[in-house]
């Protein structure tokens, strides 16, 4: 709700989002303690809203743990159909009620499982018809960037992964600027660069769906975040949050990030 009542204001009042992708780590006991760990160090407050995607599996057990008022829990993925023969895929509908997030076209699933814009578009669609909201991860790979082509992989990522949707349905979506070569690899992208991307993300949103949904959209920076260069990137009017990786499985530098959005938000724990 809080956020519903920030997006009707001009884009500085947006509210901040920390995501912690815990990738395949953590196990059933050990997610459970980590989240008992995190929920200690890091107060619930309104000011900045902080996700948790841990494995598929752990899901549930975490959703019955975790204070929402707290965190919020994300889907690493899910898959775009509601239901059916489709061996071994979780359907954004079984996650209603379990998350609030899913990230969607994450590198790892893009380079790794092979996945499409086309399945991606499929897996966005499916995430707003199931309420959850959609982070799509877009960026380019080291290649793609050396040959100058970070402006045309966004677009097309863009075009590929939001086609159909209507200005109203991206009210609640999040984009995440994670460029491939910066992921899990120490080599984190400059504020400028960071600074660049966002600019073309946010005109592509422009001109797919106008004014009032480029305002409203949060764009995020993720590619090896951590607790020396987090500032840098929340300190960025241009930048709505952060999707972390590695440091998140770390509860000091994780709750000292979400700690430094918050000093910047100027909040209050509740
Ligand atoms: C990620 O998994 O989305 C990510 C950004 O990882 P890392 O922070 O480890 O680069």
């Amino acid at each position: 709700m809080a956020r519903e009542c920030y997006t009707k204001h001009k884009r500085e009042y947006m509210k901040k989002l920390i995501i912690g992708n815990w990738k395949m780590n953590l196990n059933m006991q050990e997610a459970s303690l980590y989240l008992h760990k995190l929920s200690e160090l890091i107060p619930a407050q309104r000011t900045v809203d902080v996700v948790l995607a841990p494995t598929m599996l752990t899901l549930q057990s975490l959703s019955l743990q975790v204070n929402r008022r707290q965190f919020k829990l994300a889907a690493q993925n899910s898959y775009w159909r509601d239901q059916g023969a489709y061996t071994g895929e979780v359907p954004a509908a079984h996650l209603r009620g379990i998350v609030d997030y899913v990230l969607i076209g994450h590198s790892e699933r893009r380079y790794l499982f092979m996945e499409s814009d086309k399945e991606t578009r499929a897996k966005v669609q499916s995430a707003v018809r199931n309420h959850l909201q959609p982070v799509l991860c877009v960026g380019e790979t080291a290649s793609e960037r050396a040959n100058g082509e970070t402006r045309d992989v966004l677009h097309d990522q863009l075009v590929g992964g939001l086609a159909n949707l209507t200005a109203d349905e991206l009210d609640e979506l999040v984009i995440a600027y994670e460029p491939v070569w910066a992921i899990g690899t120490g080599n984190n992208a400059t504020p400028d660069d960071v600074k660049e991307a966002v600019r073309i993300i946010r005109h592509q949103i422009n001109q797919l769906f106008g004014a009032r949904a480029t305002k409203e959209v949060r764009v995020i920076y993720g590619g090896s975040v951590n607790i020396d260069n987090a500032q840098s990137y929340l300190s960025l009017d241009q930048v709505d949050g952060l999707l972390i990786g590695g440091a998140s499985l770390d509860a000091h530098q994780f709750s000292e990030i979400v700690d430094m959005a918050y000093k910047l938000e100027g909040g209050r724990a509740s």
